[in-house]
């Protein structure tokens, strides 16, 4: 993922909070070498503090890279029980923990108020008014709302920054290219990966041959999440989210009704011509090309495209007239990657570049 390297003299020291789970291993596996972040601490919840990191995941390490050599041996602490050791040891940390929402929020307001700077992948605080939820490609500029949670809460060096929901990340970048021709109304179904709820085929053999026509409260994050994202003029969205038998990657069938209807010229040229206001600040996490627009007919394919761009990219096709006027078409990005670990470091490599992590 890493293209330039470019190296920083003391790197910021990073927690991962939920270090056991799905996204904590990948944010494990998404650090190692990584240019400005080094991981110090893995915390997870008291069964698993005491342990090394190696022992605590047995038999439950789910990713095809090993467990890299600095963390396997990292002794993992509890998130709650050893706070204030990790909050001495550490600048930045990544939420990924699974626990009810109000626990959540009382966490990670702790860990920030304590100076740590939080970026988290739960939903605890997507709405909460003075924490930015950032999609880093469409508004990175709500980054400056950390200037008034500072403010408002005296923090000097914590901060609370979060994460959209993981089946927004394929559909809503492409609608957002399209932005010109005001998109009004998009009706979405989404087709999302069983590590979306933090499984495998091994630990939800039931998935196999199966497809759950509901995921809890998937389909009002869907339509819900773009409006802080997206601000004034964003489309009326209507979702149905769908557990399919996929490992990775969440796809997308979507239909949009324009404002301004463009040709298939003006969409292919829109995404192509899609600028990143990423490029040029030298992210090492950035994608070269955010948007892949496939002419072929079955494309994108789950399997052969959910690791486009590193798992950091967003892939589409499929474009084509429905009878009512609006644009169909076909999108996917990695719900482990870009829409969790690797979109939460993006943010932090932001926040680090924008002068937030001192
Ligand atoms: P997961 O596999 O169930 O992992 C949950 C983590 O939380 C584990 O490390 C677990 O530690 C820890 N935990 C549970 N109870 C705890 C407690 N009482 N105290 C401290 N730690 C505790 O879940 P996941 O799929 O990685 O998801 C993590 C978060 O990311 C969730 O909020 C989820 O909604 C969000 N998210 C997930 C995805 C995805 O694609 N999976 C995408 C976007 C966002 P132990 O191992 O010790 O129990």
């Amino acid at each position: 993922m890493h293209k330039k390297l470019i190296k920083i003299t003391k790197k910021i020291r990073i927690g991962i909070l939920g270090a056991t789970g799905m996204v904590g291993q990948r944010f494990i596996t998404l650090l190692e070498n990584h240019p400005w972040f080094e991981i110090v601490l893995v915390a997870a919840s008291p069964q698993s503090a005491g342990k090394t990191y190696k022992e605590a995941v047995v038999r439950r390490w789910y990713m095809a890279k090993p467990i890299s050599e600095k963390v396997r041996d990292l002794k993992v602490k509890a998130v709650e029980e050893d706070f204030d050791k990790i909050t001495k040891e550490v600048d930045l940390v990544f939420s990924a923990l699974d626990l009810d929402k109000e626990k959540i929020r009382e966490i990670e307001e702790q860990y920030a108020s304590a100076g740590v700077a939080v970026i988290s992948n739960n939903s605890a605080h997507r709405w909460t008014e003075d924490v930015p939820m950032i999609m880093p490609e469409l508004n990175a500029h709500h980054l400056s709302l950390i200037d008034v949670q500072r403010k408002n809460r005296g923090w000097k060096k914590g901060l609370i920054a979060v994460k959209p929901n993981c089946s927004l990340q394929s559909y809503l970048p492409v609608v957002y290219a399209l932005k010109e021709f005001n998109p009004k109304l998009v009706s979405v179904t989404t087709l999302q990966a069983i590590s979306g709820a933090g499984k495998t085929f091994e630990s939800w053999p039931e998935i196999l041959d199966n497809c759950i026509p509901f995921i809890k409260g998937e389909e009002e994050k869907t339509e819900k999440e773009p409006m802080k994202i997206w601000g004034a003029g964003c489309p009326v969205i209507s979702a149905t989210c769908i557990r399919v038998a996929v490992s990775d990657g969440h796809m997308a069938s979507v239909s949009v009704k324009f404002e301004k209807k463009p040709n298939l010229e003006q969409i292919m040229e829109a995404i192509e011509n899609f600028k990143n206001p990423l490029q040029g600040l030298d992210l090492p996490s950035t994608p070269e090309k955010f948007i892949k627009y496939f002419p072929e007919d079955d494309r994108p394919q789950t399997k052969l495209d959910r690791d486009y761009e590193n798992g950091m990219g967003i892939t589409c096709g499929r474009f084509r007239e429905d009878v009512n006027g609006s644009w169909r078409f076909v999108a996917l990005s990695h719900n482990t990657i870009r829409g969790a670990a690797g979109g939460a470091i993006l943010i932090a490599e932001l926040l680090y570049k924008k002068g937030y992590l001192k």
